[in-house]
């Protein structure tokens, strides 16, 4: 789990800022979801036979003996709570939430045990426009994020549910004629979730799968023509994608289309979004079959795409230092009176002893390009010295005229 510094934490805040402007240009509604829920959510509903489910979620028992876990991700606890709120049935949503998550994975680059995801669900919508809209809105994201040269879009269709279940058993008879030359983890899943198998990272793996039969060449009519349709869109505003028949997702609630925003820049760890439809998944908890179909992305992992070229911006417009245990309280409230009329100002006081040296270096670390010098005869004078940072340019002022110039002075650039 890691620590987020100030730097890093304004990349975060940068991302999350610019991805909420892009859904609300799109009307996707906020909402906010509990980080623990009860185990059996995502037993049942992200499947037994994932990884997540299998090795990484964090499960204790609470002080009433019920199981609980911190959510490794977010669309089982939405889709819950759309179903408990009565949001689901014969209405048509657009929601997205932020926030950690939880998997205890093996920490690496990229790879954390408690990482932040921005999940997007939209619920009541079958055909392939809704598809097409969030992979052109999370286009329109990366446009915004200035990344686009640096990830692309991967997809596939994984069929309905039936095609996707006659694809598992010719995929398991394949895999069976090779059983021997696969890695032990591949070997395990295919009688616990053969899909997986060609999502395996290990090579020799890898290449065994190129003869394996595809997806594709099983899919059901409606299936093949709403990935076309999708296609077609993409096509219209010129997205460019790959059909990638090994992206299969790791869960067990997608069919249809799935798909993965990838980059080179980041080594092993290269998604940074990924998502799909799951059409049976509001059936699974308990409500009337409701079409469905989201994504989540990775903050982490952009945030690390963005550290290079991200400038910080330094904490303050104004920096007030004061010499003297009495010029020290005024130049408090000084700040105070500032900030009543200029709200946007950032004013950083110095609060603590210190020569005026020394307190200047800390204005200039500031980025502050204003410095207010307080002392004892000024106060007496009702005056303040302003001192231009950047020029070295100092004059006196009195405390009347004090914001109306000091408006004008960080207003020009
Ligand atoms: P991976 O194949 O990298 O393990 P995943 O398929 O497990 O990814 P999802 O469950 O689809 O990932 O989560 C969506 C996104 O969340 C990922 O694309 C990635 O950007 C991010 N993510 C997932 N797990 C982690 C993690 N442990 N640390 C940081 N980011 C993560
Ligand atoms: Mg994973």
């Amino acid at each position: 789990m890691q620590d987020l510094l100030p730097r890093q934490k304004e990349i975060f805040r940068h991302i999350e800022d610019t991805i909420r402007g892009v859904l609300s240009s799109y009307g996707y509604q906020e909402i906010g979801l509990p980080v623990i829920e009860f185990t059996s959510l995502f037993s049942r509903l992200v499947g037994e036979a994932t990884d997540i489910v299998e090795k990484e979620m964090y499960t204790f028992d609470d002080r009433n003996g019920e199981s609980l876990t911190l959510r490794p991700e977010g669309t089982a606890g939405c889709v819950r709570m759309a179903q408990e709120n009565g949001l689901i049935f014969n209405q048509v949503q657009r929601f997205w939430y932020a926030g950690p998550m939880f998997r205890h994975e093996r920490p690496q680059k990229g790879r954390y045990r408690q990482f932040d995801q921005i999940g997007v669900e939209c619920f009541g919508m079958a055909g392939p426009d809704i598809d097409a809209e969030l992979l052109l809105m999370t286009y329109r994201m990366w446009q915004a994020l200035g990344i686009t040269d640096t990830v692309q879009l991967e997809l596939n269709s994984l069929g309905s549910i039936a095609a996707r279940s006659t694809y598992r058993e010719v995929l398991v008879a394949y895999l069976e004629t090779v059983r021997s030359d696969l890695d032990e983890d591949s070997q395990r899943r295919i009688s616990t979730n053969p899909l997986r198998v060609l999502d395996s990272k290990v090579e020799k793996t890898r290449d065994l799968l190129a003869d394996a039969p595809r997806m594709g060449d099983y899919l059901d009519d409606e299936s093949s023509a709403h990935f076309d349709d999708l296609r077609r869109a993409l096509d219209q505003r010129q997205i460019p994608y790959v059909v990638n028949p090994m992206i299969v997702r790791g869960l067990d609630y997608y069919n249809k289309t799935v798909f993965e925003w990838t980059t080179d820049s980041l080594g092993a760890q290269g998604t940074v979004c990924a998502g799909g439809r799951y059409d049976g998944l509001v059936e699974q908890v308990g409500g009337r079959s409701t079409p469905g179909v989201g994504f989540a992305m990775g903050l982490d992992r952009l945030a690390m795409m963005l550290d290079e070229k991200f400038e910080s911006t330094a904490p303050a417009d104004v920096y007030i230092a004061s010499l003297g245990e009495i010029a020290r309280t005024f130049s408090l409230m000084l700040a105070e009176d500032i900030r009543n009329t200029l709200d946007t100002c950032r004013i950083v006081v110095h609060c603590a002893d210190g020569k005026l040296k020394s307190q200047m270096k800390k204005a200039d670390t500031s980025g502050a390009r204003v410095a207010l010098i307080v002392g004892e005869d000024e106060i007496a004078g009702g005056e303040v010295t302003v001192k231009h940072l950047a020029t070295g340019d100092q004059h006196t002022i009195t405390v009347a005229e004090l914001t109306e110039h000091l408006s004008k002075l960080l207003s020009k650039e």
